[in-house]
């Protein structure tokens, strides 16, 4: 499919979403979220020769939410290599994404990274040897990297908002730090964890965060992670990105994918595309609506689930 076909499809796509009855709702819990239209939506898909196809609201900076834990977990496998598996699971929850049931059950080691217990460890292990601010720099720095835009930022606001309302997220970093799987204090692990959530990009500046993944760790200039990394994130989001929506998404889509509570998917199509979706409304699962919607339609047109193209 060439640039100008999948154009006229990301249009297409955003139509008929746009047309869609049940958008669901914004997240409400983070008070500076609520405020969005659940039916807007935008997307971007960057592809390995440069090139970039978007359509609908595809310049409308959100916050990346959960969608950060795998750049989190980037950094912290560069920081630390295989070691961290020693702090994580890699299987699948099957609970919702701020569930901590099964917290107790596994002595305070999250399922995985991408569930908000693994997100707050993330930011606990990327925390050695920094103070919150130097922590923050840095995955904003690697952000701005991989997405070759210097303008991406963080909204103190979506920070502020999530760290006046984060007593669930305190919990699950309390019951993590009575397990001994915390090195720092809850208060520094929170500050740090809610500023990584609050990063803004917009659809095209995400698409293109995702590259690495897209193109076996590389990027135009330079290696982030060796292919071997590239391809156990990917598996990673494959299996536990959409929380307990995982298996459904795979089934309907067919790519890795990692959600975010604002509306956003980051789905990656290995060799192929780096896709950033946006619609604020959400379904049961805390995932977008018409975002889980639009991939679908995307990956039935164009043949891209990895499990085969007809
Ligand atoms: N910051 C959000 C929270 O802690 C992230 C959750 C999400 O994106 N699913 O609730």
């Amino acid at each position: 499919m060439d640039c100008a076909e999948l154009e006229k499809l990301a249009a297409d796509v955003v139509a008929q979403c746009v047309a869609d009855a049940d958008a669901g709702v914004a997240a409400s819990y983070i008070p500076e979220l609520a405020r969005a239209d659940p039916r807007t939506i935008g997307i971007a898909i960057a592809m390995p020769d440069g090139s970039m196809v978007s359509a609908g609201a595809f310049d409308t900076p959100f916050s990346l939410q959960s969608i950060s834990s795998v750049f989190a977990l980037t950094l912290g496998l560069g920081r630390i290599g295989d070691q961290l598996w020693a702090r994580f699971g890699r299987e699948p929850s099957g609970t919702a994404y701020n569930s901590i049931v099964q917290l107790e059950r596994e002595g305070g080691i999250p399922r995985n990274p991408f569930i908000n217990a693994g997100a707050i460890a993330l930011a606990d292990l990327n925390l050695s040897p920094h103070q919150p601010k130097e922590a923050i720099g840095e995955f904003i720095r690697f952000l701005r990297f991989l997405a070759d835009d210097l303008s991406i930022f963080v909204d103190q606001n979506i920070a502020r908002s999530e760290l006046a309302a984060s007593g669930r997220n305190r919990a699950l970093a309390y019951f993590m730090d009575a397990f001994g799987n915390l090195r720092h204090g809850v208060d520094e692990v929170l500050g740090t964890y809610v500023h990584y959530c609050a990063a803004m990009l917009d659809c095209c500046q995400l698409a293109r965060a995702g590259r690495f993944l897209m193109c076996g760790g590389r990027m135009p200039n330079g290696r982030v992670v060796s292919e071997r990394r590239a391809r156990r994130i990917l598996a990673l989001m494959l299996t536990c990105g959409m929380y307990d929506e995982s298996g459904d998404f795979a089934f309907r889509a067919g790519i890795p994918a990692k959600s975010g509570i604002s509306g956003g998917i980051l789905a990656v199509v290995p060799g192929v595309a780096s896709i950033a979706v946006r619609s604020p409304g959400l379904n049961g699962y805390g995932n977008s609506t018409l975002g889980v919607r639009a991939l679908q339609l995307l990956t039935e047109q164009t043949g891209w689930s990895i499990f085969g193209s007809r």
